[in-house]
């Protein structure tokens, strides 16, 4: 295709950037200031350079405007409660006494003070703070943080946009502050919060900015007509002002929906819409409302979320659609690229031809600025780049790694029988109890056992060739001796082998399946200083051999009780890898569910009775519009069943999953059709269990009795109390005894005194039946 020069200049922009270095410098110099090993001033000394080098790397590669004010010590979200000065009532006298260390305290609590709840950035992997707000909420503005940086920039001659969480995103993202009725609504404080944001916006443009991006990703969740309206009513009125910066409303994650008419009609300057995967439809949708004529549109197309190389040529008949769209467009990655890692050059280890194929956020800048190249000087311009991006794709189109005839050849044959299981559950859980001879309130957990200091150097130790694979292996089957042993001692009834071979729950089996890539630098923030990698599912799935057996029949031969075997389902599989975006999602869903459906029928082969496939990720990776959901959990579920419907009937199932809210995919945790589900309720007093029973839920189901997230050791009497209350809800026919989690993050000596205890709370409640 041709596109013909564009009237304005095409700019290039980014709307924010990975924080921690290439070497993740500023993890360590955080890490380092809290322990005390590096001063204050190093740690800012050690930030602002990071800032340079990646406004310089921007710039660089040819990004016209760069972003300011996206960098964070710890989380965005928090630098925003800083911003409008909505210090918990607990935090106030830290942040008086130490700006930094109260900051810190916010995030992660100190020995008397609780931090900020955290949770999960709309369906990414990053986590925000939660603020906390209530009707005595004073705001008040701090805009130290922004206009600094955003003087950083003008120091070294470039052109500075502050990136601002938006006011309605920040209020939509609240939580009322402890003491604060729980119907309170953070929305009604908007008027408060305004004045606030239309200060920072005087300082901004104050300080030399001349545009301001306003972040509203709320907006592309379902929204009540209410919450639409507040949305109008807060751009109505920024627009307003006479001292502001241009405003610049951006949105990402998703389609806005009903959201686009209210920003198109405010008085705002621009809008920065994403136009990848759903948020397409934002295409259709602008071009209904009449488009932004006169107005700056800043179109997202490249996926600032995932890391495979963008389709420059497609990308460009977007862009060259929006063109009759707006007053001008410009060009920039769908989101910020916090969500990515760095630098795919920096990968030593992956074959060349498919690094050609992955885009990182350095490589994402190249493409958004040969984008904003071709549109502004038409496609000659570029002729060199859409050639090799052309060969790019055609490699990856064309290569047997996306494209096995074997795994193709099978996932063909899959029809709705494999998905589902021989007998139904009333008939299954009769065999089981006839095959497992369990007592009633069984106990069991979750699957990890502590993952000592003493493993892990063992990992390191195999890593680093220091030892070979035998004694490796030893030392793993010395591992398991002892947790079999104590399981025994303990009596726990239904036991697990403790997963010390297990780096990671997908990882591990990332590692093993033919189709995933491991990345040596791919690091991705997923909360403070805590950063993953994610593997990178890139091809077609297929298990050259089995990946767990071994150590689950090792751990058998160790006993006469049940040893359950123990697995990640094929959706968690997905929700923490980065996943290929050349087919829909329920086809890689599949091929993982048949590799997985091999093991378990392996498993099953080897003499284990009890298989649980974990679904932590069930739900969040739930679409982020309810319109979404039910196609969604359609592939999930099925996913699931594919793994796990090759079984004997007399094979139980098990699933497990780590939270307590779940009222929305109550229905599709019973499309799961495991035979036994275990969930946290520990904290919420075994709340699941009242709402399992209140939905009708027929299976067994084991709310968790012990928070494993607390090094306490709940009592026996404690944990007897969680089962009365549990067998209110639920019969001791169907009732399992068992801890919220997994174990590994957990000290073996309260890991031993908490399972006792459990284990009497079981006898306890038995002798009471
Ligand atoms: N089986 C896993 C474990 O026990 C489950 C972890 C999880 O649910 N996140 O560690
Ligand atoms: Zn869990």
């Amino acid at each position: 295709m041709t596109t013909k020069p564009a009237a304005a200049a095409a700019r290039a922009t980014v709307y924010g950037y990975p924080r921690q270095g290439q070497h993740r410098e500023l993890k360590k110099a955080i890490e380092g200031y809290w322990s005390g090993r590096v001063t204050a001033d190093a740690l800012h000394t050690t930030a602002a350079e990071l800032r340079r080098t990646h406004w310089r790397q921007l710039a660089g590669a040819g990004v016209d405007e760069v972003p300011t004010g996206d960098f964070s010590y710890y989380d965005h979200v928090l630098d925003t409660t800083v911003m409008v000065g909505a210090i918990p009532a607990r935090h106030r006298d830290a942040v008086a006494a130490d700006a930094l260390d109260g900051y810190f305290a916010m995030a992660r609590g100190t020995r008397d003070v609780a931090p900020l709840e955290m949770t999960k950035w709309f369906d990414t992997n990053y986590h925000y703070l939660v603020p906390e707000l209530g009707p005595d909420t004073v705001f008040t503005a701090d805009s130290a943080k922004q206009i600094a940086e955003f003087e950083e920039t003008l120091a070294l001659g470039l052109t500075g946009r502050p990136v601002l969480v938006g006011p309605v995103t920040y209020l939509l993202l609240a939580k009322p502050a402890p003491g604060v009725p729980a119907d309170f609504d953070p929305l009604t404080l908007l008027d408060r919060l305004l004045p606030v944001y239309a200060e920072v916006l005087a300082d901004l443009r104050a300080a030399g900015a001349v545009w301001v991006q306003l972040d509203e990703p709320a907006l592309v969740q379902d929204r009540t007509p209410a919450e639409l309206g507040a949305a109008a009513r807060a751009y109505r009125d920024l627009g307003a002002l006479t001292d502001r910066p241009k405003l610049l409303v951006a949105s990402y994650f998703d389609r806005l929906g009903d959201a686009l008419p209210v920003l198109a009609k405010a008085p705002v300057d621009g809008l920065a819409l994403d136009f990848t995967g759903r948020a397409a439809a934002n295409l259709d949708a602008l071009a209904a409302v009449g488009g932004l004529p006169g107005r700056r549109l800043v179109a997202g197309v490249v996926d600032g979320r995932n890391i495979w190389v963008n389709d420059l040529s497609a990308s460009l008949t977007t862009l060259g659609t929006l063109l009759g769209l707006a007053g001008r467009v410009d060009v920039a990655a769908s989101c910020s690229l916090l969500h990515v890692p760095l630098d795919s050059g920096a990968e030593r280890d992956v074959d060349p031809q498919i690094l050609r194929w992955l885009a990182f956020a350095r490589q994402k800048t190249a493409e958004i600025v040969t984008l904003a190249k071709g549109l502004t000087r038409g496609t000659g311009a570029i002729t060199a780049e859409l050639a090799a991006n052309r060969a790019d794709l055609a490699s990856r189109a064309n290569s047997p790694i996306t494209h096995d005839p074997a795994v193709r050849a099978r996932t063909g044959t899959v029809t709705g029988a494999h998905a589902r299981r021989a007998q139904p559950y009333a008939e299954r859980a009769t065999a089981q109890r006839a095959h497992l001879g369990l007592p009633l309130l069984p106990t069991t957990t979750i699957g990890s056992f502590p993952q000592t200091a003493e493993l892990r150097t063992v990992r390191a130790d195999l890593r680093a060739g220091r030892i070979g694979t035998a004694g490796y292996e030893e030392r793993v089957r010395a591992e398991i001796r002892e947790v079999l042993a104590f399981q025994e001692k303990a009596g726990l009834d239904v036991l697990v082998h403790g997963e010390a071979e297990r780096n990671d729950m997908v990882q591990y089996f990332a590692e093993q399946l033919t189709g995933f890539l491991a990345t040596q630098h791919g690091w991705v923030q997923s909360y403070g200083t805590r950063y993953v990698r994610p593997p990178i599912l890139a091809g077609d799935i297929s298990r050259p051999e089995p990946m767990t057996v071994r150590w689950t029949t090792y751990a058998q031969s160790l006993t006469s009780r049940p040893v359950k075997g123990m697995l990640t389902g094929p959706v968690t599989m997905l929700a923490w890898s980065f996943v290929r975006d050349d087919q829909p999602l329920g086809d890689t869903a599949r091929q993982v569910a048949l590799a997985l459906r091999d093991e378990v029928d392996d498993l099953e082969a080897a003499g284990t009775s009890v298989i649980q496939v974990d679904e932590p990720a069930l739900r969040e990776t739930l679409p982020l519009r309810a319109a979404d959901h039910a196609a969604y959990l359609a592939w999930a579920t099925e996913a699931f069943r594919l793994t796990t419907s090759g079984v004997r009937p007399d094979t139980q199932i098990h699933t497990h999953m780590c939270y307590a809210e779940f009222g929305d995919i109550v229905r599709a945790i019973d499309d799961l059709d495991a035979d036994v589900i275990s969930l946290e309720a520990a904290r919420s007093h075994m709340q699941v269990a009242r709402e399992l029973a209140a939905h009708g839920y027929p299976r067994e189901a084991g709310p968790g009795v012990y928070d494993i997230h607390s090094p306490r050791v709940p009592s026996a009497e404690e944990a007897a109390e969680l089962l009365r209350t549990g067998l209110r809800a639920i019969p001791a026919e169907r009732l399992w005894v068992n801890p919220d989690c997994g174990l590994k993050t957990r000290g073996w000596p309260e890991t031993r005194a908490a399972l006792e205890n459990l284990v009497t709370a079981a006898r306890t409640v038995r002798a009471e039946l």
